[in-house]
């Protein structure tokens, strides 16, 4: 963005968006990093990776934040006008900001990168007709595009230094492949028979296609629908008489409609664990390993096929995860 436009950005994005006191900022020197918003945690490991020292990065959603129900707050909306970059994730995922991030696409620099997934990756939404399954990041290879449109934006808003972020992406690619590799070798190691996976919500329809693992959301698509008693009667019904042993919380969800299933099933004599907490739509706390996007898929890969009878290694790929999350 020039100058110019900059500032006329920045006066017509206090008009629209109007929530926020603005004030211009000044332009930073060339030599000073990029600064990039991204909303989910996701999308701003996959730009720090690329980015490197040249990106100063902003996550908006933090650990155990729902991406399908935030709204931006007011400093949200000051970071988003000021920023260089912004990576969204699109697809719906963040259905209360779409509408502003719509509004702020119109000025540029903004992306949705969850959307350079090709369309026939997708899994469409069962709802509604032209609108898709937003939770790629489950699996590697379909990541692997994210990231890629990740380089390509920053590329845009930093031309100078696309070489960087090219070199920088190829490495970070090349770790999210091994990951799809580990993934799949420690999920085929699950029996069978147990390769049903039940979590609070149905982030994991890309996972399940991936890896052939059956998979029921107590909620759908969006944690937005509530999940009626009717449901819960059902799911416990297929527990008692599939003799599924472990259902799994998530991190960004309530666990009350999985303790709700569990207390069912013992209530019908069948006894079902929590096999862990998996990392559905947020990663883990900043500084730790599963607050990144690989430690965050090495531990759901590795939790569930220790909880369904596989034989992961306990530590997961490189001996990095925390024992008992
Ligand atoms: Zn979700």
């Amino acid at each position: 963005m020039t100058r110019t436009t900059r500032r006329h950005f920045l006066h017509l994005a206090t008009a629209t968006l109007g929530a926020a006191a603005l004030t211009a900022t000044p332009l930073r020197a060339r030599t000073a990093p990029l600064d990039v918003v991204a909303t989910t945690g996701m999308i701003a490991d996959a730009a720090r990776n690329v980015g490197g020292d040249l990106v100063d990065v902003t996550a908006l959603m933090g650990p155990g934040v729902d991406p399908h129900s935030y709204r931006q707050t007011r400093s949200d909306i000051v970071a988003l006008t000021r920023a260089d970059a912004v990576l969204w994730h699109g697809l719906y995922l963040e259905a209360q900001m779409e509408e502003m991030l719509l509004k702020l696409a119109d000025r540029g620099h903004v992306t949705a990168v969850g959307e350079a997934v090709p369309q026939d990756l997708l899994i469409g939404h069962e709802d509604y007709q032209g609108k898709f399954d937003p939770h790629v990041w489950m699996v590697p290879d379909l990541w692997a595009h994210v990231v890629r449109a990740v380089r390509d934006a920053l590329s845009t808003a930093a031309p100078d230094h696309a070489d960087t972020f090219a070199a920088n992406a190829e490495s970070h690619l090349a770790g999210i492949a091994r990951l799809g590799d580990y993934a799949r070798g420690v999920l085929d190691s699950v029996p069978g028979p147990s390769r049903v996976l039940l979590t609070a919500h149905d982030a994991f329809g890309y996972f399940g296609r991936a890896y052939d693992f059956e998979v029921v959301g107590i909620q759908g698509i969006s944690t937005e629908s509530e999940a009626g008693l009717n449901r819960i009667r059902t799911l416990v019904d297929m527990l008692v008489e599939r003799d599924i042993r472990a259902v799994f919380v998530e991190t960004s969800v309530s666990d009350r409609n999985i303790r709700a299933l569990v207390e069912g099933a013992a209530a019908r004599g069948h006894e079902v664990a929590i096999g862990g907490e998996l990392f559905s739509d947020a990663m883990g706390e900043p500084g730790t390993y599963e607050g990144t996007y690989i430690g965050m898929i090495d531990h759901n890969a590795t939790t569930i096929a220790g909880a369904l009878g596989g034989e992961p290694p306990v530590r997961g790929m490189d001996g990095r995860l925390r024992a008992g999350l």
